[in-house]
């Protein structure tokens, strides 16, 4: 096993009868399961408590990653070598004027586009399942004396030397150790959907690309990922879909209410969706949107929503508890940065932990990199939302050389993730 060597540094600063660092990992997702992988691996004593009793499927639809993350992570065993994604190259723009799609801007835009459930079969299969417990909801956590207690829903409390609240974008650890830091409503919801590509009557718009469809009511994202099993060939891939929606804070709650009338207060799952919406946005789509993504709406049998939503802690520590993945911020999905962020700040608390001599100056050091990183994402992330959902915007006005302008008002000199497989 890659890294499986006499613990060193910081790894060794555990209260337990051998010394090794005792963590605590809240949450077997992505952020969850590569912690807890690469934690391990540095020589910690691991446990994750997940919530969720059955098994985590099908969570997000399709995901996009650097190439520089993914080779990363499978050079550290973290992904299988062959691990199922779908390259893409470009991303163009359109619009849709008088019904003609028109072409605004091919941009170079490089990603391996995959999924929820490749990124999550990947991880969870290196997780052992004697460390993984499932159904066992942490309902506290309280910092102690040089570690932290943890205590479950059914009562049961441990201490630990090191939490990792891997928890998700409503995390328990954040709003008991940061009360006052919440999520904020950006303004928009997103209609999402995932067909076989079986189903459309052509994916040549789609092949390496990954398509903006621009509209006053906001834009929609498609591109293709692998299938269910992580089948990459022509003909057994997947198209992901997302319109993201303007709808002011004051229609939140009936954009969240299912077909029985219960409210949701971040989503609404597939299947949950009244009909007459979903026939609404089909209309919506077939007057706004260029014919092929019309298409992809119109053949979604159960498209869900997940509104989108602004958050940034502004540490990720207190004491030995830290936050990590979306428990720690919540980039808007623009930058394709949330799994990205999660999986980099999992690497980064293993090597901080083997190449510092204290805890403390791991935590310290973890922390100050991860809550500035990410802290810039968020902030790149609503800016690039902003000027994507902007209905003041006249698409139809825009050509190559002006739509090349505006993203670089956008974007300026940002960049996004750089990093090295040096330990
Ligand atoms: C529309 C959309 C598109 C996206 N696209 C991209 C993209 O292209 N690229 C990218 O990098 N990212 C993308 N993301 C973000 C990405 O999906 C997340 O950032 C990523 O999955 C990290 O998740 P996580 O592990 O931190 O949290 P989650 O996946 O939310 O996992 C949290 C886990 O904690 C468990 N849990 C919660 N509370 C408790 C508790 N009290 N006790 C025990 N367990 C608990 C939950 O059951 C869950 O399993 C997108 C997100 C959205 C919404």
């Amino acid at each position: 096993m890659p890294g499986a060597t006499v613990p060193v540094g910081a790894v060794n600063s555990g209260k337990g009868p051998d010394g090794r660092l005792r963590v605590c990992v809240v949450g077997g997702s992505i952020a969850g399961c590569a912690a807890a992988i690469e934690l391990q691996r540095a020589g910690c004593e691991v446990t994750i408590f997940e919530r969720s009793a059955g098994s985590l499927k099908d969570r997000g639809a399709g995901i996009g990653i650097p190439f520089a993350l993914l080779e990363l992570l499978q050079a550290r065993d973290l992904f299988d070598a062959e691990m199922a994604f779908v390259p893409i190259k470009l991303r163009d723009f359109f619009v849709r004027v008088r019904s003609e799609d028109r072409l605004l801007w091919q941009q170079g835009f490089v990603i391996a586009a995959t999924s929820w459930d490749e990124l999550y079969r990947n991880l969870r299969k290196r997780v052992d399942d004697d460390i993984y417990r499932q159904g066992s909801e942490v309902a506290a956590i309280e910092t102690e004396s040089g570690g932290a207690l943890v205590e479950l829903a059914g009562g049961q409390r441990r201490v630990f030397d090191l939490v990792v609240c891997a928890d998700g974008y409503t995390s328990t650890g954040r709003r008991r150790l940061f009360a006052g830091e919440d999520l904020r409503y950006a303004g928009y919801v997103m209609w999402r959907g995932l067909i076989e590509e079986a189903l459309l009557s052509s994916v040549e718009p789609y092949e390496g690309i990954n398509i903006f469809a621009m509209s006053r009511l906001g834009h929609l994202i498609a591109y293709l990922v692998p299938g269910k099993q992580g089948e990459t060939g022509p003909g057994e891939r997947r198209l992901n879909w997302g319109w993201y929606l303007n709808t002011p804070q004051a229609e939140l709650g009936a954009a969240l209410t299912d077909r029985n009338g219960r409210k949701h207060a971040t989503s609404l799952p597939a299947g949950s969706i009244s009909e007459a919406r979903v026939g609404r946005l089909r209309e919506l789509a077939r007057d706004f949107m260029p014919g092929f993504v019309s298409e992809a709406v119109e053949l979604t049998e159960q498209p869900f929503i997940q509104a989108i939503f602004d958050l940034h802690t502004p540490s990720y520590r207190k004491g030995n508890i830290l936050l990590l993945g979306d428990a720690s911020s919540v980039a808007r999905p623009h930058a394709a940065a949330g799994a990205t962020k999660a999986l980099y700040g999992a690497v980064a608390l293993a090597q901080a932990l083997k190449r510092q001599p204290s805890l403390e100056s791991a935590l310290t050091l973890w922390n100050e990199e991860q809550s500035r990183e990410g802290e810039r994402l968020v902030s790149l992330s609503k800016r690039l939302g902003e000027a994507l959902q902007d209905p003041m915007q006249d698409w139809a006005d825009m050509g190559e050389e002006e739509m090349s302008l505006w993203w670089k008002g956008v974007i300026g000199d940002e960049e996004w993730y750089v990093m090295t497989d040096d330990g």
